[in-house]
């Protein structure tokens, strides 16, 4: 019954999630989880806080969590925000720290929240087309701006961008908050961290959900000067209070203590990524290099959406982005090693029942 909704909701576009089948028995290769379970002292953690004290609210502030990961990043707790999931974090980011008279910069093809965000809080912006290559050109950044947000690496492309590129963004926009969102940051990149201490005008923002297994616990970070966090915790507190619950506080502390298991699982996507990449190559993909758990793949002779379908028909979901550039492209997560080769095999059987006519 539309003529009760605000105008705002009449305006919005809001962010589609890639869909979670109700069945089982799927290869889920579609939302860039991690094919390995969280660290068993996670759920134990978990386990150990299901207990009658989740009759008290949580700590509004969470500093148990918030000090584990300035010890682990070595940085203040006065340097630490947390939400519940990165989305939310990003949310408020949107509105404490982009929402300026001048339009934000994003790349074209990047994490399709970020325009959805700009609907929601009435935020101009101006999407800047990557190279042809989908790297990400710098020089293009450093013009009169309200803001610059991007992934490193960046999704749906998995590309990397160095340190010191982002670094002379920093010094080059000096007016403007520079957020460098690292979901995929631990699939072999270098976290912007390092840099917070010296640029005051850098957040970076991290979530538990991939490269820590736990994206059905909804925890996300962000670390920067102090007066950024500032302008984050009002908005938080002027939102919810008690955006982390108990379990997540004590999963997510866990997950932060147990760095061996961590490291471990990050390798294995990381191995299972570079046999993937060469298989893909061997069988006429073109694959866009990718320091995430994920890649973008590109047939040369076969339309991407058929390409989708057939995988579906075998069980196995990819993601397909209706988007100017990628149109023909598809992005797959990297799953265990035997979920690769069954993608793998499907698609040689696609690519030998049906050989290009060209
Ligand atoms: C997955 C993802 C997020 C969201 O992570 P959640 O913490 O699960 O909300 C944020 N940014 C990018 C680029 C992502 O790919």
């Amino acid at each position: 019954m539309s003529q009760y909704w605000s105008k705002v909701v009449h305006g919005l576009t809001p962010y589609v999630p890639g869909e979670q089948p109700k069945l089982n028995d799927m290869i889920k290769l579609n939302t860039n989880e991690n094919p390995y379970p969280p660290s068993p002292k996670v759920l134990a953690a978990i386990q150990a806080a299901a207990s009658g004290d989740l009759r008290l609210y949580p700590d509004p502030n969470a500093d148990q969590l918030k000090q584990a990961i300035a010890d682990y990043y070595y940085v203040a707790p006065s340097q630490v925000f947390l939400g519940n999931s990165s989305d939310e974090v990003l949310a408020h980011t949107f509105l404490a720290l982009l929402k300026h008279e001048k339009p934000i910069l994003f790349p074209d093809i990047t994490y399709s929240f970020y325009p959805v965000y700009c609907g929601l809080y009435e935020i101009a912006s101006r999407q800047i087309p990557l190279r042809e290559d989908f790297s990400l050109d710098t020089d293009d950044y450093l013009v009169p701006n309200g803001g610059i947000i991007f992934p490193n690496p960046n999704a749906p492309t998995g590309r990397l961008l160095v340190l010191d590129e982002i670094e002379r963004l920093l010094i080059g926009t000096p007016d403007s908050v520079v957020v460098v969102d690292e979901a995929y940051v631990d699939f072999g990149g270098v976290s912007a961290i390092a840099l917070v201490n010296k640029y005051a005008n850098l957040l970076v923002i991290q979530t538990l959900s991939k490269a820590r297994s736990l994206a059905g616990l909804r925890v996300g970070l962000a670390i920067g000067h102090p007066d950024l966090i500032a302008a984050l915790e009002r908005v938080k507190n002027s939102f919810n209070s008690y955006p982390l619950d108990r379990l997540a506080i004590a999963g997510a502390s866990a997950a932060f203590a147990d760095t061996e298991y961590f490291r471990q699982t990050c390798a294995a996507v990381m191995a299972t990524r570079s046999v993937l990449v060469n298989d893909l190559e061997q069988m006429g993909f073109e694959v866009v290099p990718s320091s995430a758990n994920f890649v973008l793949i590109k047939h040369l002779k076969h339309d991407a959406r058929q390409l989708q379908a057939y995988l579906r028909s075998k069980a196995i979901i990819v993601r397909h982005f209706n988007q100017a550039r990628i149109a023909q492209h598809l992005r797959v997560t990297i799953g265990t090693d035997d979920q690769c080769r069954q993608l793998v095999h499907a698609l040689n059987s696609f690519l030998t029942a049906d050989p290009p006519n060209s």
